[in-house]
């Protein structure tokens, strides 16, 4: 009992109930519990289910403030990646159907957008999704369970039916995969009566119509952005700057473009109070930061888009001792996801100073998943994730923006290869380019290794995407630039960037 009392547990009660639960049942009912059903535990489930470990996967929906609830399969699947890139796709046909009469279609003059054939095709897209997570496991030999899992010490977990049934779970190890859910503002009166965020903007049987998004981050931009791209009449509330911790220069483009395609933006402004007028709609106060006059607007929706909080409350890590970031809340991991006590590993949104992106997760889970089963040693690499803002003009980037890579190399120990370029496809359709634009960064000298790499335009993800492999092998300018380009392209243009922002010359690129 004093071997297995050791370590970080404190709580004598803890360790009894342990020492009882391992004793009656002589060993675990799992290999594995994975509690949380989204990208990062439904990866790390089934690669140990593969590896022939038995596993159990929990997870449960909390209804959203609204009452929006969904299926298997976390945040992407459900309120996250996937209904917001299909969204982003009807916004860039509607781009798309009014560049096409200059190409000779006839089209008539008013078009619409029928919001609701739109949401409930998404949403039945989304609801294959949930059934096909569920065959999955099944075909995998994973259990599934639909119930709300907390720790109870570090072999066993307690979950809890919607119906209020509890099960006792055990395990050699448990993995925390809980991710994240959208923050309301605590000091706005009306914010979350009237308000809604992203877990409901995506399930919405009717339009949302006139909207305020508060927050300019990936979501906020994001989610204005194909809202002003179907037709809405779209406005984004920014407390300071858009894009934090991107880069700035080319955050403004997207921005700018933004404002070019119909998006409003309220900069340097927040939000006092919502109050939901008899006609039903809502009036907005707010108090301009520069000036601190206040003003008014009425809109059908209020959007927080201001930023996510880890889903810990209902885990009982406290008892446990797993240490958390006191400001982030989020798990503290180590290199190889483990938390603070032994066999409880965490990754994904819930680990702190994790990329909150899908990949990650499901990379991160995978790996843990062989580590777990003793195939390998590999840790995650978190180095060089590249990522897109799916915005209207979109923006892929890879590595450091031009203000790290400066404050890591100084401002003589960069070269910043840079060009303004414009898409074939805006031709014809005589679309401003002004903000389609790549930048390159190197580290300045003889190898000039490319540390940091920024593109907007079309299909940004797909362009990023590939050059995220070059950067991964340490590519250099000179690879960069002996590597043929796929003529005609965007990401060409980058294959072929040679103007340094030092030089002062012209970026704009002319000719073919
Ligand atoms: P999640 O996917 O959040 O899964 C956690 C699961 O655990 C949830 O199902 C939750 O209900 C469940 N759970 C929580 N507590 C318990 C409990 N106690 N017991 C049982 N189950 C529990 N990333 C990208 O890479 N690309 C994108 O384009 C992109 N777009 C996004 C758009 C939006 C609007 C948002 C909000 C996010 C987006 N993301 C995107 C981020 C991405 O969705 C997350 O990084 C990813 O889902 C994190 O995976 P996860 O496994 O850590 O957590
Ligand atoms: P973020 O935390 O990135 O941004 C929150 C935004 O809200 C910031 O602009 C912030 O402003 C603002 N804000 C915060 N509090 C307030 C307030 N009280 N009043 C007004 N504004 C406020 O959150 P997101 O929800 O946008 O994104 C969360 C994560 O989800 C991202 O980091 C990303 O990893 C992931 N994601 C990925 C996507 C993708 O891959 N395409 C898409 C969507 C999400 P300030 O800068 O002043 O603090």
């Amino acid at each position: 009992m004093a071997a297995l009392c050791r370590g970080k547990h404190r709580w004598k009660t803890n360790c009894y109930f342990k020492v009882l639960t391992r004793t009656l049942s002589g060993k675990y009912n799992y290999d594995l519990i994975v509690i949380g059903g989204g990208s990062g535990g439904l990866a790390c489930s089934k690669e140990a289910a593969q590896l022939g470990q038995k596993v159990a996967v929990l997870d449960y929906v909390e209804p959203s403030a609204l009452g929006t609830k969904w299926g298997l399969g976390g945040t992407c699947v459900n309120v996250g990646c996937i209904p917001k890139k299909l969204m982003h796709q009807a916004a860039l046909l509607g781009t798309a159907v009014k560049d096409a009469k200059k190409f000779g279609w006839q089209i008539p003059a008013v078009i619409s957008h029928d919001w609701s054939l739109m949401a409930g095709a998404v949403q039945n897209y989304v609801k294959s999704l949930n059934w096909g997570h569920r065959v999955q496991l099944n075909d995998k030999k994973v259990k599934y369970l639909n119930i709300k899992g907390s720790l109870v010490d570090e072999h066993t977990v307690k979950g809890l039916s919607k119906a209020g049934k509890e099960t006792t779970l055990t395990a050699k190890n448990i993995v925390i995969a809980t991710g994240g859910r959208p923050k309301y503002p605590t000091n706005i009166p009306g914010a979350m009566e009237h308000g809604i965020t992203s877990d409901d903007i995506f399930w919405l049987k009717k339009s949302p119509g006139k909207t305020l998004v508060v927050g300019a981050s990936y979501v906020g931009l994001e989610c204005a952005g194909f809202l002003t791209g179907i037709g809405l009449d779209a406005t984004i509330m920014v407390r300071s700057i858009a894009l934090r911790g991107f880069d700035q220069q080319v955050a403004g483009l997207v921005t700018d473009y933004m404002e070019a395609y119909g998006t409003k933006f309220v900069w340097e402004c927040v939000p006092r109070r919502v109050d939901k007028l008899p006609s039903g709609g809502l009036r907005v106060t707010w108090t301009d930061a520069r000036t601190g006059s206040e003003h008014q607007d009425t809109y059908d929706t209020v959007l927080w888009a201001v930023g996510r909080a880890p889903e810990t409350k209902a885990l009982g890590l406290d008892k446990l001792g797993v240490q958390l970031n006191k400001e982030t809340g989020k798990i503290i991991v180590g290199a190889d996801e483990s938390t603070s006590v032994p066999n409880i590993y965490a990754f994904g949104d819930i680990g702190e100073g994790r990329p909150e992106l899908t990949p990650t997760a499901i990379q991160a889970g995978r790996l843990l998943a062989r580590r777990l089963a003793g195939k390998t040693s590999q840790l995650m690499n978190y180095d060089n994730v590249p990522t897109t803002v799916f915005t209207p003009l979109e923006f892929g980037c890879v590595g450091l923006s031009e203000e790290d890579a400066e404050k890591r190399h100084g401002y003589d120990g960069i070269e910043v290869y840079h060009a303004f370029y414009k898409p074939l496809e805006f031709t014809v359709a005589e679309r401003d380019a002004s903000q389609c634009y790549l930048k390159v960064i190197c580290e300045r000298g003889k190898n000039q290794k490319i540390v940091g790499l920024h593109f907007t335009g079309p299909n940004a993800g797909e362009v990023t995407q590939g050059f995220a492999l070059g950067l991964q092998c340490g590519a250099t300018y000179s690879d960069l630039l002996n590597t043929v380009g796929i003529h005609p392209t965007c990401a060409e243009e980058v294959t072929k960037v040679h103007i340094t922002k030092r030089s002062g010359l012209d970026a704009t690129v002319t000719g073919c």
